[in-house]
């Protein structure tokens, strides 16, 4: 799952560097979706990320598929509906797409990082996962969830950030609310907990317990 943000970019980066290396044996998908809920230069940001990555990347490793699902409408509200109730709406929408590849058994990865708001609802979500799958008749379990940075911590990302942004600019986003001109606004809480997690890892490399 690829929003073009931090995170998922970072597995996905993970994810197309070993399959080059030969140390995974599974073709690797970036699926994305390009839902209404999300604020609509947020949208339009991890468009163009996810664009200048897949330029670097097809390069750097090899050409890889990647498809975006467009939902409009998807929400009852779509000011006041978090983003975990998006995420179970959509989940009919995935296990339908996941019975379109050719394999009969796929692993999810979940860029969720330790902390995110995300494992409020963990159980929710695996509930929605597993239950559509079998509601919709697909042979069961035909696909797995795996979260990929679950013990991780924001700032551990950073490092990473660094080089990649240097070799593939413009590939990275993280902001909710940019600017009209898809900027970081510096303010949401996306904003302020990556700015965090620099802070966080510059102290840490001053105390030499990060590299
Ligand atoms: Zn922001």
């Amino acid at each position: 799952m690829w929003s073009g943000g931090l995170d998922s970019t970072y597995v996905l980066d993970d994810l197309l560097r070993k399959k080059k290396e030969g140390k995974i044996a599974e073709d690797v998908i970036a699926f994305s979706i390009d839902h209404d809920q999300v604020n609509v230069l947020q949208r339009r940001a991890e468009k163009k990320a996810r664009k200048a990555f897949i330029k670097w990347a097809s390069k750097e490793y090899f050409r890889f598929r990647s498809e975006t699902v467009t939902i409009r409408g998807g929400c009852v509200n779509n000011n006041g509906c978090g983003q975990a109730a998006t995420w179970l709406s959509l989940m009919p929408y995935l296990t339908r797409w996941f019975n379109k590849l050719d394999s009969t058994k796929n692993l999810v990865h979940f860029a969720y990082l330790r902390g995110d708001d995300f494992w409020h609802h963990e159980r929710d979500f695996r509930d929605v996962f597993y239950n559509s799958m079998r509601i919709l008749g697909y042979e069961y379990p035909k696909s797995n969830m795996q979260y990929d940075l679950q013990s991780r911590n924001k700032w551990e990302l950073i490092a990473w950030e660094r080089r990649i942004k240097r070799k593939a600019p413009g590939s990275i986003w993280y902001c909710e609310s940019p600017t009209g001109r898809l900027q970081p606004c510096n303010k949401c809480n996306c904003c302020i907990r990556h700015r965090m997690a620099q802070t966080e890892y510059r102290l840490r490399r001053r105390l030499g317990i990060a590299k």
